[in-house]
């Protein structure tokens, strides 16, 4: 099930909400309607609405920086598009009991970061592999090169978007970063 696209009071599109929290913001004149789910309704306690696909903040709410560097492992494993880093498996090849994991490419022992430019998807073997090593001690090098990702492509990674949804990721991105979505090269 798709949610609802929230912007911010610039357009710029910040994340996707379940139906009821988007309404709730609605309720709370928080937000303002800009598209709505035809033919769905919601009903909550007291009255039916039109159920939103897409919700503007009233007020422009600065996100800081820090929240969109966070790094979760659902978000990671999208970005690399659900493969190793350093055997290019995909999850799907992983045999038995291995699994995908975060690893850090300067080991936190070593004095690495935990950011979106030193971790990479790695599987359980190549991790504990690696160990506390650099890449070049053991030459093991990331397919590619970490860097963090575009917040709205990591939503649509793991979240699809309707077609009204994304006229409003075009609207504020451009034709490139739709074009890239909607053929999934930018997260991979
Ligand atoms: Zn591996």
């Amino acid at each position: 099930m798709t949610g609802c696209l929230a912007l911010n009071a610039s357009f710029e599109p910040l994340t996707i909400l379940p139906i009821k929290r988007a309404l709730r913001l609605v309720i709370d004149r928080k937000a303002e309607i800009l598209e709505v789910d035809d033919g769905r309704l919601f009903r909550s306690e007291r009255r039916t609405l039109p159920s939103p696909s897409v919700i503007r903040l009233v007020r422009f709410v600065h996100v800081p920086r820090k929240f969109r560097r966070q790094v979760t492992n659902t978000f990671l494993f999208a970005r690399d598009g659900y493969r190793c880093q350093y055997c290019h498996r995909h999850r799907s090849d992983l045999r038995g009991r291995e699994f995908l994991t975060r690893d850090h490419v300067v080991p936190l022992s070593r004095g690495g970061g935990n950011g979106w430019d030193n971790v990479v998807t790695a599987c359980s073997a190549c991790n504990n592999r690696k160990g506390s090593h650099l890449p070049r001690e053991v030459g093991m090098h990331p397919l590619q090169v970490p860097n963090e990702p575009n917040h709205v492509e990591l939503v649509w990674a793991v979240r699809r978007i309707t077609v009204v949804q994304a006229k409003y990721i075009r609207m504020f991105y451009g034709e490139e970063v739709l074009h890239a979505l909607q053929h999934g090269s930018a997260v991979a």
